[in-house]
């Protein structure tokens, strides 16, 4: 009888699985799909996933490698996460192996055997005796063993340095067999009788609706949007909805965006439940992703709380996931695997049976779109939960007023009437450094980055020019570098400089500029965040870290320096960005006692949409930007997919690009689909980091019309000659044009 075919899944971008034999002295017969394995590849090694064991192979069988090792005795990769792997492959157009590596955590990925750390303590052996006459003339390990037997249950290893345990003392002491070393077992913690740790609060009319909308469906597949301003209650009506999760015995799945690990989000599920809740966000170590991981899916974490790839997390007992602030672009990967956690957690919800909440103040217009038609149970909340007033918003013209750092006469003064009155005030430019560009003012030099197709950033404090594209950074020019005149002049207005301006303007209140610069060094964010919590006025300027998760009860005034760019952009998308930022950075903003005020600085103060948001709120803009896109045949009306290519030479991405032009017509001829191919041409930034940069579109009407062609074409793609020559991606439902 021949031996059965091991298929695998490898971390290689090539979309195909690898067979392989069995390792020579084992009997694969019990072996089960998601189990990792050691496999020679080429002259390295790698580590695979067993997809599924099969009786043929078309490789001939003395072509076959046997596999080097079992890593696993229990699937790493339970039946229902490489369904949900298989899926988004398949979606997104990528190669199974390397879908699974972006779900596994990373030493699961690089081999590490999947335990748990297990921290080695120390202890004296039972037979030791503190008068053994091998101590006699060692006073230091006789005085180690003694502090030592203090601690009955052995010392971790941790604490060895702080209880002065030496170490060289104790290496001799096992030596003698005086003591030992032993790690602890993992024992699952039982869940807790009682899972509030804190009061709940009383929902109001409408969170109760909403939390009733979502319970009625425990136990099946429903979407939810729950659509609420910020500050309507929305976490409150998560937290009640994962306490009846944990009441029925199951586990709850919660995605946050990136950048909103703020303490304060996160202390409000700590604080709230007497539940193992495991966190996984990049702030941790592998280790600890790794523990969190297990933990859950060993079905010893009750809550996983984390970013985007959190949604790989094995969960036997899944019973809600919460995707919060769902319009958030962090959720959409943007190398590798290009998958959008929200969507693929739609996916999963569906697979597994569970509801899912979307929970946004500014949801995405695709979301929207689904609530519209039906496809998700549409949840308002439309007060604020604490009784905060709604902030006014005021649109102001800078068109013929002079700007000084970004700032206009007008702004300036009502921000200093909110500073007298004894109120914060919150000012956002989504610009860091100096300014944007440097300049001749005798011959009109400007700072271009050599290696882009863009500006370089003028950082003051640094004396730098840096490029935020790719990185390139070099030292303030004295002199022109073309003409050796030194008038050099930054242009336009980055955070440092308003943070210079506006100390000079108010001299007597603090600006704290709250950007990747500035709170780069551990700490300082939260140090910076607590000094605002205090309440005393004070400016505070920042980037769109300010414009996530934060909440300001004492901010006031809010300022927008600029919000020209997302209406004429290039990116039919810019539009939604600048009414979703405006909106929540706005949300940061207001008290019960004073109704805030957002003041918008913007050179095209009547753009309709702008004054749609402005007067009529989000969900008016949100109708009217969705009809622009139907009327455009944009998405959600339309399903794109984008195909980029990079080469050190401009014309052989473009040469890609048009071969791979010609194959998809030559196979929408084949299947007769219909999708209409845009391009190529060269990307809005043609130079990047040195490389030559081209895209080509593609367009249809539905997603199956758009699959239809993409997995046939992206075979041919593969095997096509001139894709050789340059890097190239595809890009589902991509959110960058
Ligand atoms: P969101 O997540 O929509 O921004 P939160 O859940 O953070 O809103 O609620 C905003 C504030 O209102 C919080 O301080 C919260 O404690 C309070 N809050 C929420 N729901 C209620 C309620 N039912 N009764 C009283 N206060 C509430
Ligand atoms: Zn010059
Ligand atoms: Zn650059």
């Amino acid at each position: 009888m021949s031996s059965p075919i091991l298929r695998l899944a490898l971390p290689s971008p090539l979309r195909r699985l690898f067979d392989y034999l069995p390792p020579p002295s084992l009997v694969a017969d019990d072996l089960q799909p998601g189990i990792r394995l050691l496999v020679p590849f080429g002259r390295r090694q790698m580590v695979g996933v067993l997809v599924e064991v099969v009786s043929h192979s078309d490789i001939a069988p003395a072509k076959l490698k046997a596999a080097l090792e079992v890593l696993d005795e229990q699937p790493v990769i339970p039946q229902p996460l490489l369904r949900l792997c298989r899926f988004a492959a398949s979606y997104w157009q990528h190669s199974l192996g390397d879908t699974l590596s972006c779900a596994l955590p990373l030493l699961l990925r690089q081999g590490e055997p999947a335990r748990r750390w297990q921290e080695p303590f120390w202890q004296v052996a039972e037979q030791a005796r503190l008068d053994d006459p091998r101590l006699a003339r060692a006073p230091r390990q006789r005085q180690v063993l003694q502090v030592l037997a203090q601690h009955p249950h052995g010392v971790p290893q941790r604490l060895l340095a702080r209880l002065q345990l030496n170490r060289e003392s104790l290496n001799l002491l096992l030596g003698k067999g005086l003591v030992e070393v032993k790690t602890h077992r993992h024992t699952a913690v039982a869940p807790p009788a009682h899972w509030l740790a804190q009061p709940e609060l009383t929902l109001n009319t409408e969170q109760q609706a909403a939390f009733a909308a979502v319970q009625a469906k425990a136990g099946e597949f429903a979407a939810f949007l729950l659509d609420g301003v910020t500050g309507s209650g929305k976490t409150e009506v998560y937290l009640q909805l994962i306490h009846a999760i944990l009441q029925s015995g199951k586990q709850a799945l919660v995605l946050i965006p990136e950048i909103n690990l703020g303490p304060q989000t996160l202390s409000r599920f700590t604080c709230r439940f007497n539940a193992r809740i495991a966190l996984l966000h990049s702030a941790r170590s592998d280790q600890e992703r790794l523990d969190a991981w297990l933990a859950a899916s060993l079905g010893e974490a009750d809550i996983v709380i984390g970013t985007r790839s959190a949604l790989f997390t094995p969960l036997p007992r899944l019973g809600l996931i919460v995707i919060d602030e769902e319009h958030d672009s962090s959720y959409k990967q943007q190398e590798g695997l290009r998958y959008h956690a929200r969507d693929l957690a739609l996916v999963r919800a569906q697979q597994e049976a569970v509801p899912i909440v979307l929970g946004s103040a500014t949801p995405a217009l695709e979301t929207l779109h689904n609530a519209q038609t039906g496809r998700y149970q549409w949840l308002h909340l439309a007060q604020r939960a604490a009784g905060a007033a709604a902030v006014r918003f005021i649109r102001l013209d800078i068109k013929s007023r002079p700007l000084d750092s970004g700032i206009s006469e007008p702004l300036a003064k009502a921000i200093g009437q909110a500073l007298a009155s004894g109120q914060q005030v919150l000012v956002f430019l989504n610009r860091r450094g100096f300014a944007p560009v440097l300049c001749c003012h005798d011959c009109g030099w400007l700072s271009a980055c050599p290696r882009c197709d863009a500006r370089m950033t003028l950082h003051q404090q640094s004396g730098e020019l840096r490029c935020h594209h790719c990185g390139h950074v070099k030292p303030r020019p004295k002199q022109c570098p073309d003409c050796g005149q030194v008038d050099l002049r930054p242009l336009g207005a980055g955070t440092e400089r308003a943070e210079q301006r506006l100390g000079i303007l108010f001299p007597d209140y603090p600006v704290l500029r709250i950007d990747r610069d500035s709170t780069r060094r551990k700490g300082t964010l939260e140090q910076l965040l607590s000094r605002v919590q205090r309440g005393k006025p004070c400016i505070l300027l920042g980037t769109q870290m300010l414009a996530k998760g934060h909440h300001f009860p004492r901010v006031t005034l809010v300022a927008i320096l600029d919000a020209d760019s997302g209406l004429f952009s290039a990116d039919f998308r810019a539009a939604e960005r600048m009414a979703q930022q405006i909106v929540q950075v706005a949300g940061r903003a207001g008290r019960a006692d004073a109704p805030g005020q957002v003041i918008i600085q913007s050179h095209f103060a009547d753009h309709p949409l702008l004054v749609q948001l402005c007067e009529q709120g989000y969900a008016a803009f949100a109708r009217q930007a969705l009809q622009e896109r139907k009327a455009a045949g944009l998405p959600p009306f339309a399903h794109l997919a984008l195909l980029r290519a990079e080469a050190p030479k401009p014309k052989r991405a473009l040469d890609f690009l048009d071969n791979a032009c010609l194959l998809a017509e030559k196979q929408q001829a084949q299947l007769g689909s219909r999708v209409e191919l845009l391009g190529p041409i060269p990307a809005p930034m043609e130079r990047r980091a040195g490389k030559y940069r081209a895209q080509l579109l593609l367009k249809a009407a539905s997603r199956r019309e758009l699959h239809r062609l993409l997995a046939p074409w992206l075979v041919a793609l593969e095997t096509e000659h001139s894709s050789r020559r340059v890097r190239w991606s595809l890009d589902v439902d991509p959110m960058d044009l």
